[in-house]
């Protein structure tokens, strides 16, 4: 299986990690779309949120609460921030591994959708 972020959770593609743990790890988007860009990435390759509620429950409470420390540690709480999960195709869920991004630094748009 050929899958990007097994291969940085890996080391074989070299890519700074903030925060590791059991449950995830958390790089910089190399493509950021805030001033903020996280991913928080699980360790073990799940496919997507639904896969993980249902086959490891305990991965996601994992994975949101670092986001949250995350967030904290890279002082968005105060002025706010968002996490997203794509799911799919019409997620537009480019990497087919569970992640969830953290956006925040600056005001977002308001329409989340398209
Ligand atoms: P998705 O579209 O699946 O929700 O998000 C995938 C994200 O992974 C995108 O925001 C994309 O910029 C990011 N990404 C893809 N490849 C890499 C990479 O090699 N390194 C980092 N740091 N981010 C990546
Ligand atoms: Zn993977």
């Amino acid at each position: 299986m050929d899958c990007i972020f097994c291969a940085i959770r890996d080391g074989e593609i070299p890519s700074p990690k903030l925060v590791e743990n059991e449950f995830c790890y958390v790089i910089r988007d190399i493509n950021p779309q805030a001033a903020v860009h996280l991913l928080v990435i699980a360790k073990p390759h799940v496919a997507n949120i639904a896969e993980a509620v249902d086959e490891c429950p305990e991965l996601v409470s994992g994975m949101l609460k670092t986001a949250v420390e995350c967030a904290r540690q890279e002082g968005l709480e105060e002025g706010g921030y968002r996490l997203v999960t794509n799911l799919g195709e019409n997620g537009c869920q480019s990497v087919k591994h569970l992640h969830i991004h953290v956006l925040g630094g600056e005001k977002l748009t308001e329409n989340i959708g398209k």
